[in-house]
C-alpha cells in the first residue's frame, strides 16, 4: 500500500497566506493589527524557545505581539493581576500563558481568570466548558492544528472510528471532544486501557498523543487507517521522533503525518488563526456596544 504523506509544513504555508490576507483586511477595518501577548513566567527554559517561535510567527502575519515577562518569584496576586489589566486592555485580543509556571503559581488560577474570548490556547475553565457543551469556544491549539490537518486533507470524520492514544487537557481529551461534535466514534486510550493493540487496531483514525517515541507499530495500525503523529520526543542524538515508528506504519497506514513537519508546523499557526478570530469576534462586539 502507498502511504499518503500528510504534510504539516505544506497545510502550514496555505494557512498562513490565508491569515496574512486576513490580518490585512482586519487592518483595513480597524486600522489596528490583531494584538497578542505572551505571558512569561521566567524559569523554564524551554517556554523562552516556544515564545520565541510564537513572535517569529505572528511577525510574520502581522500580529502585534508582545511578552510580558514576569519574574520567577511573582506572586498569585501579581499573575491575577497581570491577567486582569491584560482581559480589560482593548488592544490585546489574544494571550497566552507559557506553561509550565513554576510551582508555586497554580495552572488552575490561569484556567480561572483568563478571559474566554481572549484564550486562545483554550486552557480556561469557560472555554472547556463550552467545548464540552457544544457551544462555540476557542480550542488547545494542538488539538486543533490534528483538526484542521484532517478536515484540509479531507479525511472522513462523520461515522469514523476514531482512536486516540493520550487523554491530556490540552490533546487527547479537547481532541476527543472536536471530533466527537463531527459525528465520529471516539474511543480514548490511557496508560491503563487493556488490550491496547486491539483497540487501535479497530480505527478509521488513529491519533498518537503519549510522548513515548515510536511506540506505534505497524501491527497496531489497520490497514489502510490515517494516523497522526502527535509525538515530539526529544532523540538522544538530537532532533525529534514522532510517537509512531514511521518506518514500519508507512507500509500499512493509508495516509500518516510526518514528525517533524506534520502536526508541529500547524500548532502555533493554529494559535495565530484563533487569535485573528478573537480579534475579528472583539472588535465586532464592540462596535456593536
Ligand atoms: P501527557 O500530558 O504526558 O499525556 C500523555 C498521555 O499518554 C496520558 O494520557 C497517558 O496516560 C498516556 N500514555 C502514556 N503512556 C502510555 C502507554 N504506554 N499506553 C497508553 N497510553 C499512554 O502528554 P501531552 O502533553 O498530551 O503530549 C503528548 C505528546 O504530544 C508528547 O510527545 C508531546 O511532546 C507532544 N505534543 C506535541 C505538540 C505539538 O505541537 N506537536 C503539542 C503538545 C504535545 P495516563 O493519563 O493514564 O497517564
Amino acid at each position: 500500500m502507498t502511504v499518503t504523506v500528510l504534510d504539516g509544513k505544506k497545510l502550514s504555508a496555505e494557512i498562513k497566506t490565508e491569515l496574512k490576507e486576513e490580518v490585512q483586511r482586519f487592518q483595513q477595518t480597524y486600522q489596528r493589527a490583531p494584538g497578542l501577548v505572551v505571558v512569561r513566567v521566567e524559569g523554564d527554559a524551554a517556554s523562552g524557545v516556544y515564545t520565541k517561535a510564537i513572535l517569529r510567527i505572528a511577525k510574520e502575519l502581522g500580529v502585534e505581539a508582545s511578552v510580558e515577562a514576569l519574574p520567577a518569584e511573582t506572586t498569585t496576586e501579581e499573575l491575577r493581576d497581570a491577567l486582569l489589566r491584560l482581559n480589560r486592555d482593548p488592544a490585546v485580543h489574544g494571550v497566552i500563558v507559557q506553561m509550565p509556571l513554576p510551582e508555586h503559581l497554580p495552572q488552575r488560577l490561569v484556567a480561572e481568570t483568563l478571559a474566554a474570548e481572549k484564550d486562545i490556547d483554550g486552557i480556561s475553565l469557560q472555554s472547556a466548558g463550552n467545548l464540552a457543551l457544544g457551544f462555540p469556544s476557542l480550542y488547545p491549539s494542538t488539538a486543533a492544528a490534528v483538526v484542521e490537518i484532517l478536515e484540509r486533507t479531507q479525511t472522513p470524520i462523520e461515522g469514523k472510528r476514531v482512536v486516540i492514544l493520550g487523554r491530556s487537557n490540552v490533546v487527547g481529551k479537547p481532541l476527543a471532544l472536536m471530533l466527537l461534535q463531527r459525528n465520529a466514534t471516539v474511543t480514548i486510550c490511557h496508560s491503563r486501557t487493556q488490550n491496547l493493540s486491539e483497540v487501535m487496531r479497530e480505527s478509521d483514525i488513529l491519533i498518537a498523543a503519549v510522548g513515548r517515541p515510536t511506540m506505534v507499530k505497524a501491527e497496531m495500525v489497520r490497514p489502510g487507517a490515517t494516523v497522526i503523529d502527535v509525538g515530539t520526543n526529544a532523540r538522544p542524538e538530537g532532533g525529534i521522533v514522532g510517537d509512531v515508528d514511521y518506518a514500519s506504519v508507512s507500509e500499512v497506514a493509508g495516509a500518516l503525518t510526518p514528525v517533524p513537519g506534520g502536526v508541529g508546523p500547524l500548532t502555533n499557526v493554529m494559535l495565530m488563526k484563533q487569535c485573528i478570530e478573537a480579534a475579528w469576534r472583539q472588535e465586532r462586539e464592540r462596535a456593536r456596544a
